[in-house]
Parts: C-alpha cells; structure tokens; sequence
C-alpha cells in the first residue's frame, strides 16, 4: 500500500535550486529516515512534502494514497493525514497549546471533536510525555523551552493521529530523558501502523522503532538509500564516502 510517493521533484527556493529530481516511496506502516549534512535539504523536503508556498516545485510529482496533491494547499493535505514537526517551532501569542490542537483537530477531522472527550485525551497524551496540564492554558510555544516545544509538537501529533507523519529534528536539543519520553510517543504513535519519515542526527530515537529505509541526502540529491545499518555506517565514517556517490 503505497502512502507517499515523490517522483523526479525539484524544488527550489527564492530562484535557487535545492531539490534536485528527488524520488522516494513510502508504504503504509513504513518508517524511513533521513540523513545528511547541513544544508543538504531535509528541512526543504519536509516544507516541500507539506505545501509550503516558499517552496516552489519546478518539476515532479507528489502522490499521496494515489493521488495528486502536488498543488494542493497545506490545510488539503493535512486534512489527508500528513503531519509536519517543525524544526524550529513558531511562538504563537494570544492562542493557547489546547485552542491551537482543538482547532488543528477540528480541521482535519471529517466527524466534530467533542470538548470533554477531547481535554480527556490531550490530558492523557501529556502525562505520557511529562507534561503538565498547566502547559494547554500557555499561548504556543511562548516561553516553552527548546524540549517544550518539541514535546508540544510530538503532543499534536499523537493528537492529530495523522497518517503520515514526517519528523524534523525533533529529537535535538532535548536532554536525555526528554529523547526517551519523545521516543516513546512516536513508538507508540508507530504502534497504530502509521508511517514516518524521521530527520535526524541522532540514534536514540530509531532505537525505539524498526527502520525501513535510510536515504542520504547530499546537496539536495538522494545518493544513497540502504538499511538501518547506514545509521551506524554515517556515524562512524561522516559524509564523506557518499559525496563520491553524488
Ligand atoms: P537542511 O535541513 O538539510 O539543513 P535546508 O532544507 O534547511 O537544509 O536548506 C537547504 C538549502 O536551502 C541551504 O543551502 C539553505 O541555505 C537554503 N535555504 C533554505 N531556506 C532558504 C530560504 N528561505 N531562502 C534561501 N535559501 C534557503
Ligand atoms: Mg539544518
Ligand atoms: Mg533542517
């Protein structure tokens, strides 16, 4: 069953070109990682795979469930169950944790979301990753820490149960219990055959899930694709035997 499917796409961004005939696959209950050096585009894809408007695909294709949504806008395929952690999350004053994922819920679910059902599950969903209530009643992200936001980004996701959802850096400037609590959400996220697609410089986090897939991205190209042995592989050697691939 294939979910995502990205054929030949360039991107670029303000005239410059980052993704270059960039193709991946991923089926229903798959989890792929991405690696690469800074710079090299994974951040783009993400946007790319999202719909942001800054993002501007030149050529190529993005299918999801089979169909085309190269040209549809971010609240379209959200509402198709693509969900973006970003890397950097965005402060948001004058909405708080809870409106901004009661609402987010609303728009991507075809039945109402009841309110008490909903409190009891977000409560619940934050226990799970150490956080207290208190943090709902916060404007976004305003004043939450580096691991806060990243945890209130991993707490939409379990809450939007998307069908695919793509993970950017989400596991860095966490300590490590937080990596371990995190880590734990997206296993259980996983656990309910969602696919992922993971950004990381880090180990820890795909030592709670079985990965598929490794891609490495060089200079907005796919040079390598291979198992999870490639994780090892990278950390010990860096980049450099894969830019003669390029
Ligand atoms: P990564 O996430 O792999 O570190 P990015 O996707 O963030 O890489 O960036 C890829 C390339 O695109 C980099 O050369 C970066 O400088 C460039 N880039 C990213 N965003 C912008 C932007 N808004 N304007 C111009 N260049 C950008
Ligand atoms: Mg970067
Ligand atoms: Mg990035």
């Amino acid at each position: 069953n294939t979910l995502l499917e990205i054929q030949n796409l360039n991107v670029h961004i303000e005239e410059k070109e980052i993704l270059k005939s960039f193709n991946i696959k991923i089926n229903q209950g798959e989890v792929h990682v991405i690696m690469g050096p800074n710079g090299a585009g994974k951040s783009t894809l993400g946007y790319t795979i999202m719909g942001h408007p800054k993002y501007e695909i030149k050529s190529g294709s993005i299918h999801f469930e089979g169909e085309d949504i190269t040209e549809e806008k971010p609240d379209i395929r959200a509402k198709k169950g693509i969900f973006l952690s970003f890397q950097n999350p965005e402060e948001l004053s004058g909405v708080t944790l809870e409106n901004f994922i009661r609402t987010a819920k609303t728009a991507v679910s075809s039945k109402p979301v009841r309110i008490m059902a909903f409190k009891k599950e977000l409560h619940k969903t934050m226990d799970n990753l150490g956080m207290d209530k208190q943090y709902g009643d916060r404007y976004l992200n305003v004043g939450f820490s580096g691991g806060e936001k990243k945890k209130a980004e991993i707490l939409q996701m379990l809450m939007l149960e998307p069908k695919l959802a793509i993970l950017d850096e989400t596991d860095s400037g966490l300590d490590v219990d937080a990596v371990k609590i995190v880590s734990q959400g997206v296993k259980n996220f996983k656990d309910k055959k969602n696919s992922l697609l993971i950004i990381t410089h880090n180990t820890k986090i795909l030592e709670y899930l079985h990965v598929d897939y490794v891609h490495i991205l060089l200079g907005g190209k796919l040079v390598k694709t291979g198992d999870a042995s490639l994780i090892g592989q990278v950390n010990k050697n860096g980049y450099k035997e894969f830019f003669e691939l390029v």
